[in-house]
């Protein structure tokens, strides 16, 4: 038995990247999981069946697409149609746009904020009421070392990371009798396609080479000089989700290689 056998969780953004290693974290655990997020619907069967192979659990896939409101309340509902209850929801869908504030696009800035920040608004608002039923919840959002600090070129990024921490602290202070915590994890640089989709715009926005940007920007900001595993981020995930972190609510925890430290 996994420890978290007969839990069940929802992890937005979970196609790709660290969202995927969170759903194959807590499935390795014994949770039934929803995964969500775009691609082909050919490797999205895949990931999804794979799961359910691997770990001996049930994985179901929900097409909600984080600027929509109802789609969110939907994949709760999916979730706890399912599988009875959705007990962890992790918050983890986002994308990135890189540009000068003032050639920034009013379209971007509107998408990052709906999905980076507001979906979890959406999500949470959804998920709450089943948790506080049952008595228990895990609510994980994915922020980032931009929800600490910034930096430039990535305004409505930071903006929504910076927001999602308060989300975090505020949710906490609400749930926080019912045996429901909400934490966020805040990443620095983990090499999935979201960073590396970035690489170009941030070559042209600072006028330098894809090795400069990887180890003058990306890398410089980590005194470790070494990126993130989406998998480490997902231990840290589990940890989270256990009984010894019962008393670890609205808190924003750091891996980022010492990052933020400086
Ligand atoms: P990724 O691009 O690999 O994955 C993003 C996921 O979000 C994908 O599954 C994608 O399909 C999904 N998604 C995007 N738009 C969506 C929408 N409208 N509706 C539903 N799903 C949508 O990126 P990642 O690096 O794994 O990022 C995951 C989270 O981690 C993001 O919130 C990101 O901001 C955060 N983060 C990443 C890093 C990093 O260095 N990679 C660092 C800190 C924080």
């Amino acid at each position: 038995m996994g420890s978290l056998s007969g839990k069940n969780a929802v992890v937005t953004g979970s196609t790709s990247g660290i969202g995927l290693a969170y759903a194959r974290a807590f499935a390795g655990a014994g949770a039934n999981v929803v995964i969500n997020g775009f691609g082909s619907p050919e490797d999205i069967e895949k990931e999804r069946s794979k799961i359910e192979s691997d770990f001996k659990v049930k994985a179901v896939y929900s097409p909600a697409d984080m600027t929509k409101p109802a789609e969110i309340a939907e994949m709760i509902a999916l979730g706890e149609k399912s599988f009875g209850s959705v007990d962890i929801l992790v918050n983890n869908a986002g994308i990135q746009f890189v540009s000068p504030i003032e050639e920034f696009p009013i379209e971007k800035w509107d998408q990052i904020i709906a999905i980076n920040l507001s979906s979890a608004f959406h999500a949470i608002r959804a998920a709450v009421p089943g948790m506080k039923k049952k008595g228990w919840g895990r609510i994980i959002n994915t922020a980032s070392a931009h929800s600490l600090v910034a930096s430039p070129f990535k305004s409505a990024y930071v903006s929504a990371k910076h927001g999602i921490a308060g989300l975090t602290k505020t949710v906490a202070l609400e749930v926080a009798t019912h045996k429901i915590t909400c934490n966020c994890i805040s990443p620095g640089y983990v090499w999935t396609p979201l960073v590396e989709k970035q690489i170009p715009d941030t070559m042209k926005a600072r006028n330098l080479t894809r090795e400069q940007v990887i180890n003058d920007v990306l890398l410089d900001a980590q005194p470790t000089k070494e990126f993130v595993t989406s998998e480490q981020v997902a231990a840290l995930a589990l940890f989270l989700c256990g009984d010894d972190a019962a008393q670890i609510t609205g808190t924003n925890l750091s891996i980022d290689g010492g990052w933020t430290a400086e």
